[in-house]
């Protein structure tokens, strides 16, 4: 079949993408490899989600069925069960190859909008010796165990990495009658978010050991315990190991964008982000008509900024014709979404989203267009962890600058 739009991943961010190009009047289809609809979010069943959005706390699936909903009352067709193995460019769109239970088959569109989500790193993917043998698990997977299968797969248990999602699991661990003997983190500062480290540790007496790490597993078939350890300012393991028996290591030690699909159109992938580099509306700056939206383009930390800036790229879809692209310069910024301005269609505001990679206590933003200053953001407990979220209104010809610096410098 043939489409104006068709979205890859049915997590929040396919479905409000979906949405959003329903309601310009767009034909769309969404492609989910999943049996259900909803992306990660199915899996996290605490609250806070939405608080940005609707203004309610919601749990992870609250939030998923309030999107679908959307998505399924503006009319978007959603295929799931379906995985997405191929993405090529024909001559006027994009085609897009699949298979599932009924087969492989093949649907072209004319805008194509990658909603693929994050993965996690793997304990593989941190140097830890020793065995490997059951007992040892990502955040989500551990997540997936308790609250999807209802399985609990550990009693005395050791996190690394003080990502979210391993401080979210430290709680609920205890909450299903775990011990959470602690947090190692081989960074001096922890990586989740403030209110995570309050309600998720604090509250439950669960203590993070900074500047640690866990250097060897033990164990034949099954974790018998850890080697945990000191490291310098390099995360190089200093001093005595400590032995610590546990029969549950989780592994939470950060989020990847999910990016197979672009590289197969030949795209790079931006180091700093592990996305595509876009324009203001999502959209690919190499590709036209290509668009990377929620965690597929960059790791967000709160779902509300998911479904904004895929909210943004369903109502541009179709829309543009013809680009003038100027590139965002940065200064003190790890990295800024949109890494390009389109110059001839900006709005009455544009949203940057950027993380700094620095701790300041006031920093000001500063955003410079054809060489002056135009608007200036002063912000408060700036943490690389946490994303800022800053709109600027201007216009500019040939160049775009932004500056994080510390305030009162
Ligand atoms: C394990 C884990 C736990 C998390 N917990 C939290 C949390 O507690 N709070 C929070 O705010 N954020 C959490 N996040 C971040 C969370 O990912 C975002 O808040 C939000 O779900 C991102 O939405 P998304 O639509 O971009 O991605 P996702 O929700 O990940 O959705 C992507 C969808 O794309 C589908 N997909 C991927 N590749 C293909 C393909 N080739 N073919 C077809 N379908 C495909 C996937 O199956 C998935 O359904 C978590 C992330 C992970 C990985």
């Amino acid at each position: 079949m043939r489409y104006d739009v068709i979205v890859i991943g049915a997590g929040p961010a396919g479905l409000e993408a979906a949405r959003a190009a329903r309601e310009a009047g767009k034909t769309v289809l969404v492609i989910e490899r999943e049996a259900r609809a909803g992306g990660i979010l199915k899996q996290c069943v605490h609250d806070g989600f939405g608080v940005i959005r609707y203004g309610e706390k919601l749990t992870g699936p609250e939030y998923a069925y309030r999107t679908l909903t959307a998505a399924k009352a503006a009319g978007a067709e959603i295929k799931t069960g379906t995985f997405v193995t191929k993405i090529s460019k024909t001559a006027d769109g994009f085609k897009v190859e699949t298979t599932s239970r009924a087969g492989m088959a093949s649907d072209e569109s004319l805008s194509l909008i990658l909603a693929t989500g994050c993965r996690e790193r793997t304990p593989r993917q941190v140097d830890i010796h020793g065995t490997r043998p059951a007992g040892v698990l990502t955040a989500g997977a551990c997540q997936n165990f308790v609250n999807l299968k209802g399985l609990l797969p550990g009693k005395r248990v050791v996190i690394l990495g003080s990502g979210d999602i391993g401080l979210i699991m430290a709680r609920r661990l205890t909450l299903e009658g775990a011990e959470v003997i602690g947090v190692y983190e081989a960074k001096s500062t922890p990586s989740g978010l403030e209110r995570n480290l309050r309600q998720c540790l604090d509250d439950f007496g669960i203590p993070l050991h900074l500047k640690h790490t866990v250097t060897d597993v033990y164990g034949q078939k099954r974790v018998e315990a850890v080697a945990v350890s000191a490291v310098d300012d390099n995360m190089t393991p200093v001093g005595e190991k400590t032995i610590v028996p546990c029969d549950l290591l989780v592994v939470s030690v950060g989020l990847i964008p999910e990016n197979e699909l672009h590289e197969s159109l030949g795209l790079k992938t931006a180091p700093a982000t592990k996305g595509i580099d876009v324009d203001q509306y999502m959209m690919s700056a190499d590709v036209p008509g290509l668009y990377s939206v929620g965690n597929a383009l960059h790791v967000h930390d709160l779902v509300d900024y998911v479904s904004e800036s895929a909210a943004t790229a369903g109502r541009d879809v179709g829309k543009r014709r013809e680009r003038n692209l100027i590139k965002t310069e940065t200064e003190g910024l790890q990295y800024v979404v949109p890494q390009y301005i389109d110059a001839s269609a900006l709005g009455e505001k544009t949203i940057f989203y950027m993380r700094s990679p620095k701790y300041y206590k006031k920093a000001v933003v500063r955003l410079y267009a054809d060489g002056e200053l135009k608007q200036t953001k002063r912000v408060t407990n700036v943490r690389p962890p946490e994303m800022l979220r800053i709109p600027f209104s201007f216009e500019a010809e040939d160049s775009v600058r932004i500056v994080l610096e510390e305030d009162g410098v």
